[in-house]
């Protein structure tokens, strides 16, 4: 499929379904605490995406059954949440979310420290959230995706960290899914960015290897050395200007 550019009009309400994703966010910060559990943090999501009139865009998206991805340290993407899983003091928590307003599509994800982490994780988590804002830098008309992909490449190199290979970036609008796929390290892409592009660009790095599998329940993707995993995400437009963060306050 074509890569689909945006309008004007269509860029406005985008932005809207990302405030309401950085709404969800802003809350997500507060409430990650030792003693919650993941099902809660889910619940206050979809309360405040539905109190947006919004949809919880992941809800039912190839049957997924909640509205927040909730992924617990080896965990890298796709967690469920669980009455079960109840956050302890020293754990990282990795919160995907998307919001789906009038037809359109904000994603992000962020991942969170519960309590006192460990300086390892620490570090793993301000070097991806690094990752990302290096890669968004060159999310301008005439740059290349590649060289996205290659900036985020090389902070994971400078922290020696593995980077999940097999899920990335993505364009989204009003699709979660839609052209290009976005890698997190060099792969050669030829594509030339153009303003109007929506893209959202999600580093996945790991404290040990590249290397992921995913779990029984189909969905959970964990590391294969069981070490610890981040993932940063925002939805972002090309500009002739540069980068224009969509799933941010307004
Ligand atoms: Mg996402
Ligand atoms: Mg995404």
């Amino acid at each position: 499929m074509a890569i689909q550019r945006k309008s004007k009009f269509e860029i406005n309400l985008m932005k809207q379904a990302g405030n309401i994703v950085a709404l969800v966010h802003a809350a997500m910060k507060e409430a990650v605490k030792e003693g919650v559990t993941t099902k809660e943090l889910d619940e206050l999501a979809f309360k405040i995406i539905k109190e947006n009139k919004a949809d919880p865009t992941f809800l039912g998206y190839h049957g997924f059954p909640a509205t927040i991805c909730a992924s617990l340290n080896e965990q890298v993407v796709h967690g469920f949440p669980s009455n079960e899983c109840i956050l302890k003091n020293g754990d990282i928590i990795s919160i995907d979310v998307g919001a789906t307003y009038k037809g359109f599509v904000g994603d992000s994800a962020w991942t969170y420290a519960v309590g006192e982490v460990s300086e390892e994780k620490q570090m793993l988590l301000k070097a991806t959230e690094e990752s990302l804002f290096a890669g968004l830098e060159h999310m301008k008309s005439n740059d290349r995706l590649e060289n996205v992909a290659g900036a985020i490449e090389d902070v994971a190199k400078k922290y020696n960290l593995g980077i999940v290979r097999q899920y990335g970036g993505h364009g989204v609008g009003r699709q979660m899914h839609e052209d290009p796929f976005v890698f997190n390290y060099r792969t050669n892409n030829t594509l030339i960015l153009q303003k109007g592009m929506t893209i959202a660009i999600e580093p996945m790095l790991n404290l040990g290897c590249d290397d992921v599998s995913v779990l029984e329940d189909g969905w959970t993707v964990v590391t294969k050395d069981n070490k610890p995993s981040a993932h940063f995400e925002h939805t972002v437009h090309v500009t002739d200007n540069g980068p224009e963060i969509l799933t941010k306050l307004l």
